[in-house]
C-alpha cells in the first residue's frame, strides 16, 4: 500500500470514530508523525493534501523541515517529544506547537523564546498519566496547578493537555483521566491517541491524534 493509500484509510476511520462520537470529523486534528522518515518519504504526503506533522526531535527536524516548509509554506509542525531546555530557540523557530510542556524550567524559557522571537506557538502540557518513573509528562495530580502557574507566573496560555498511555495497558482509563485533569483545567484541546489507539481516543473526545506507522508504515 502507498502512503496515499494509508493515509485515505486513516482519514476514513477518523471519520468513522468522530460518527461515532458525534463529533464531526473536521474537529479532529490528524497529526501525521513523520518522525524516523525523511523528505523524500514525507513529500508524497505533502502532496496528498496532508498539512499537519509531528516530530519528536528538534535535531532531526532542523535536517528536513526548513527545505518541506518552503516548499509547502503552510505545512504545521508539532512537537510531540521531550523538550531540551537549550533547543527551545531552535524548537520555538521551527515549530507550531508544543506538547510537552511538563516543567517549570521550560514554560519559563519557552515564554522567553516566544517573546524574544515574536511567536506564539500552540501549548500542550504532558501529564504522565500512568506516573510512569521512566516516562516525561507531570504527574496528574500536579497538572491542574501546573496549567494555571503556566499562565500566571509564565504568561504562557496553554490551549490543551497530552498523554501517551503505558503500553501495556488498556488507554482508555487514561484517555478519560486526561479529559476530566482538562475540564479541571478549563482547556479544550485532547492530544491523544496513536495509530493503535485513535479510534478509542475519539471516543474519549480526543482533538488532535498523533499517528506514525499507520500513515508511513512501520519505522523498522
Ligand atoms: C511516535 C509517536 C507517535 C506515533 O506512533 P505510531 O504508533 O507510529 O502511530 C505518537 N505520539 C508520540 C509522542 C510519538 O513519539
Amino acid at each position: 500500500m502507498s502512503d496515499r493509500e494509508r493515509l485515505d484509510e486513516v482519514l476514513n476511520r477518523v471519520s468513522v470514530a468522530a460518527d461515532k462520537a458525534e463529533l464531526a470529523a473536521n474537529d479532529i486534528t490528524l497529526i501525521a508523525v513523520s518522525k524516523t522518515f525523511d523528505a523524500d518519504s514525507i513529500r508524497p504526503v505533502l502532496k496528498a493534501g496532508q498539512r499537519v506533522f509531528g516530530e519528536n526531535r528538534v535535531q532531526e527536524s532542523e535536517g528536513k523541515w526548513p527545505g518541506l516548509k518552503e516548499e509547502f509554506p503552510d505545512a504545521r509542525l508539532h512537537l510531540i517529544g521531550p523538550l531540551q531546555s537549550n533547543k527551545t530557540r531552535e524548537a520555538v523557530a521551527l515549530f507550531d506547537a508544543i506538547h510537552t510542556v511538563d516543567r517549570e524550567k521550560i514554560a519559563v524559557t519557552l515564554a522567553k523564546e516566544m517573546v524574544a522571537q515574536g511567536r506564539t506557538l500552540e501549548l500542550f502540557v504532558q501529564v504522565n498519566t500512568g506516573e510512569e518513573p521512566q516516562k516525561a509528562g507531570i504527574s496528574p495530580r500536579e497538572a491542574v496547578a501546573f496549567v494555571e502557574r503556566c499562565k500566571t507566573v509564565h504568561g504562557l496560555s496553554i490551549e490543551g493537555l497530552m498523554c501517551i498511555p503505558p503500553f501495556d495497558e488498556n488507554p482508555g482509563p487514561h484517555f478519560a483521566l486526561l479529559r476530566k485533569l482538562a475540564q479541571e483545567a478549563g482547556l479544550e484541546k485532547l492530544s491523544m491517541g496513536m495509530s493503535a489507539d485513535f479510534e478509542t481516543a475519539i471516543e474519549f473526545g480526543a482533538t488532535h491524534i498523533r499517528v506514525g506507522s499507520a500513515i508511513f508504515g512501520s519505522r523498522g
